[in-house]
């Protein structure tokens, strides 16, 4: 089983970088030098202003191998999503591909930034993973995302729940199946402190049951992490028994078996 498909990019970094060819072209290289076909741009919205749909639509023509999505990641960022928000709306038509994101908490807390393992430490870790999916809930629930991206991101420094969740992550698989969104598989999880894909195998089983449709994802913030860790991925799907992988073009799902 060989995986094509990276359905969550970020060529402008963590920085506004406006799309030029020059700027998306060495994407669209590695890609080709490492056998994807099919890839998604989904810069954060914040940095929607980068974003440029003609600069695309040349990277595009200079590059008919590849198919080549025009994306965002939606979060919920107090400051600048309700104009991501906006914007979102505003180029739905143009866009092929939303990723709806958590990356705040109580207190405006950006809790997956390096070095925010001691606010978790002090924190009430039942109250953090609470509000956590309640924000991803009503994520799920916008009607303005295809796909959740990294669904379990609040594991991100290893510090787990005491409670049991297991009637929380129910609802929101649930919320996520009846709004026909797809879930990505994200191989960014392991290069974090907890060392474990997005979502857990036990909640991508879950979904399983539920039939809710997934796409392989790096979250790559630089080119060459484009793909990365993809034959685990692929070797983890095989295990758990996924045999296909959602594309979208114009928010139109299609599946591919692999
Ligand atoms: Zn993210
Ligand atoms: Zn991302």
């Amino acid at each position: 089983m060989r995986l094509f498909s990276d359905y969550h990019l970020h060529p402008q970094g963590h920085r506004l970088q406006p799309y030029t060819l020059e700027l998306l072209q060495p994407w669209a290289d590695h890609a080709r030098a490492i056998g994807l076909r099919d890839i998604a741009l989904t810069d954060h919205d914040r940095y929607h202003r980068g974003v440029d749909f003609d600069e695309i639509d040349r990277l595009r023509a200079a590059n008919p191998d590849l198919k080549i999505r025009a994306g965002i990641e939606l979060d919920n960022d107090l400051v600048h999503s309700a104009a991501g928000r906006e914007w979102v709306e505003k180029n739905w038509d143009r866009l092929d591909f939303v990723l709806g994101s958590v990356h705040f908490l109580r207190g405006d807390w950006a809790f997956d930034h390096a070095g925010e393992e001691a606010e978790f430490a002090r924190r009430d870790i039942d109250e953090v993973y609470a509000d956590y999916y309640e924000r991803i809930h009503a994520m799920a629930a916008s009607g303005l995302v295809d796909c959740m991206a990294h669904l379990d991101l609040v594991k991100i420094f290893g510090f787990r729940p005491i409670r049991d969740f297991g009637d929380v992550l129910d609802a929101v698989l649930s919320e996520i199946h009846d709004a026909d969104l797809a879930m990505e598989l994200s191989t960014a999880g392991w290069r974090k402190p907890v060392g474990e894909l997005y979502p857990s195998d036990e909640i991508i089983r879950q979904a399983m049951t539920k039939g809710i449709p997934f796409t392989t994802a790096s979250d790559g913030h630089s080119h060459v992490q484009q793909g990365e860790n993809f034959v685990r991925l692929a070797t983890k799907m095989s295990e758990l028994g996924i045999q296909e992988v959602s594309i979208f073009e114009r928010h139109e799902r299609a599946t591919v078996v692999l």
